[in-house]
């Protein structure tokens, strides 16, 4: 072996080992130009080469240019390798913590609508819904809301035209369902409803859930027991409900409900005004006159029927003072509510 032979041996060792030790581009770029470049060490080598004797030249010429296509050929390689492991690191960097993606979660009334929702099946109610945009006549004609009853004045409810109007409650479902289907009836129907009024208590547009029983000898008692049940699984197992006289169109005798205050227990403060008490819904017995408007006969069948504003019990239940809070749209009010 001649002294060239061994020293190109020796050249490609340590070619090697600098294209493999290459860990940036630079590195890699400073073995080429060590090797291959115009004064590099393979290019003199190929010259010296060219000086020898005929005889020499062909074998050892073959030897210096494999090596030079070699090394071309690796640090092609090892660069495209170094260029594709960057563009990792660029863009996955697998030691930063992962990104939350945010998560929607259910509106508050929407939780509070549930909630009570699942109280009334629990008690064997089924859930009914109805059209939002309702005729005149279930809204009130068949609810014995007679024409000149001060809830049909334009202040209060949206019309779309002469008999069609946005309700103003669910209570329509009650005559929708009693002209379904006969007794023995137990719904309940959640949804939004709308009226012209908007204040600290009041949006145009709120949530209701009305509920109706009517079976053979359904009385005052039965109403009293289902609504304190119901205050005791919504508000806690010492909820303590009032009834007081009041009227509605289409109940008789009719009760507004009272819960003793959940703030003061009834010692009296501000919310409660310092009576005690804070009004929860409307309800009574279904008016006789509402049977007539669905062929059941009033003789036979009782029922009662209870409404209540989704907003008012869920600002009872987690003490809000302001119903607006509900509508609008800031994440720190809604997110205490994420589950
Ligand atoms: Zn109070």
């Amino acid at each position: 072996m001649t002294r060239l032979e061994d020293q190109i041996r020796s050249i490609r060792e340590e070619a090697l080992t600098g294209i493999s030790h290459a860990r940036e581009l630079s590195d890699l770029e400073e073995v080429r130009v060590r090797y291959l470049g115009k004064k590099g060490i393979v290019t003199q080598l190929l010259k010296e080469i060219g000086k020898l004797p005929p005889e020499s030249r062909p074998t050892l010429g073959r030897y210096a240019n494999e090596l030079k296509a070699e090394l071309v050929q690796l640090i092609k390689e090892k660069r495209e390798g170094l260029l594709k492991a960057k563009e990792t690191r660029e863009f996955l960097d697998i030691s930063m913590p992962g990104r939350v993606p945010l998560r929607g979660n259910y509106h508050p009334i929407t939780l509070v609508l549930r909630e009570i929702c699942e109280i009334f099946v629990r008690m064997g109610y089924e859930v009914v819904e109805g059209p939002k945009v309702e005729l005149e006549y279930y809204n009130f004609e068949a609810l014995n809301i007679p024409k000149d009853h001060p809830a049909r004045d334009m202040q209060a409810t949206f019309f779309v035209s002469d008999r069609v109007v946005l309700r103003t409650h669910t209570s329509p479902m009650q005559v929708r369902t009693m002209e379904a289907q006969r007794p023995p009836v137990a719904i309940i129907a959640p949804g939004k409803v709308f009226r012209r009024d908007s204040d600290v208590s009041h949006t145009p547009m709120f949530h209701q859930v009305e509920g109706l029983l009517v079976d053979k000898g359904v009385s005052f008692g039965d109403l009293k027991g289902t609504l304190l049940m119901f205050a005791r699984e919504m508000f806690g197992k010492d909820a303590k409900l009032r009834f007081r006289p009041s009227f509605f169109p289409f109940t008789e005798p009719s009760a507004e409900v009272d819960i003793e205050c959940v703030l003061c227990r009834g010692k009296g403060c501000r919310t409660c005004k310092n009576t005690g008490w804070l009004e929860i819904l409307g309800s009574g017995m279904v008016h006789p006159a509402l049977y007539r408007f669905v062929d059941y006969d009033p003789e036979e069948v009782s029922g009662f029927a209870f409404g209540m504003g989704v907003e008012r019990i869920a600002m009872l239940k987690y003490g809000i003072d302001d119903i607006q809070l509900f509508y609008k749209n800031d994440l720190r009010f809604l997110g205490q509510f994420f589950l």
